[in-house]
Formats: structure tokens, C-alpha cells, sequence
């Protein structure tokens, strides 16, 4: 069986909903698709964050520090990927630009 190429087609001739149904449908994924707008330019603009790791160590140091406290710390900033915030890490000592 060929494949509407259209991915609207597609979705509409398998979903078969009432018409109400689908504007429903439509409305609920233009709120979620503004929902990931958002988010997205919320992690876009996100600086640079310090993050300490404990190195797992059992004879370390580190160990009894607290929570949030270990090694030199590592940059993150959170980055939109494959549709959800993640974690970007640079190499730990120096501050990226
Ligand atoms: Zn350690």
C-alpha cells in the first residue's frame, strides 16, 4: 500500500476522528508545540553552571564532602535535544566563553 507522502494526510487517515475530535486534537498539539517553544528558548539562553562531582572514590577526599561539593568543577548548561532539555558538559577547570 503506497504512503501519503503528506505526514497531515498520514496522520489524519490513520487517526480517523471526528471532525470536533481532530480540532481538539490540533489545538491540544499547538499548546504543546508553544509549550516546547518555550522551553526551548528557556535553555537556549541558559548561562554556564559550575557542577562538583564526587569522583566515586571510596579512599577519596571527596568523600566527605557534602552534597555539591568534590573535584574541580565541570560547565554544563542545559540544551534543547531531540525534544527535551539535556545537559551539555564542557571540560572541567575553565570557564567556556
Ligand atoms: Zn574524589
Amino acid at each position: 500500500m503506497p504512503r501519503p507522502s503528506n505526514p497531515v494526510k498520514l496522520l489524519a487517515s490513520t487517526v480517523r476522528l471526528p471532525d470536533e475530535a481532530l480540532e481538539q486534537l490540533i489545538r491540544k498539539l499547538t499548546e504543546e508545540l508553544s509549550d516546547r517553544a518555550d522551553r526551548r528558548k528557556q535553555s537556549e539562553n541558559s548561562s554556564w553552571q559550575e557542577e562538583y562531582r564526587k569522583c566515586g572514590k571510596s579512599n577519596c577526599w571527596c568523600v566527605h564532602e557534602p552534597v555539591g561539593k568534590g573535584h574541580d568543577p565541570y560547565y554544563y548548561r542545559s540544551v534543547w535535544k531531540d525534544g527535551k532539555p539535556t545537559k551539555e558538559y564542557k571540560s572541567k577547570r575553565k570557564k567556556p566563553a
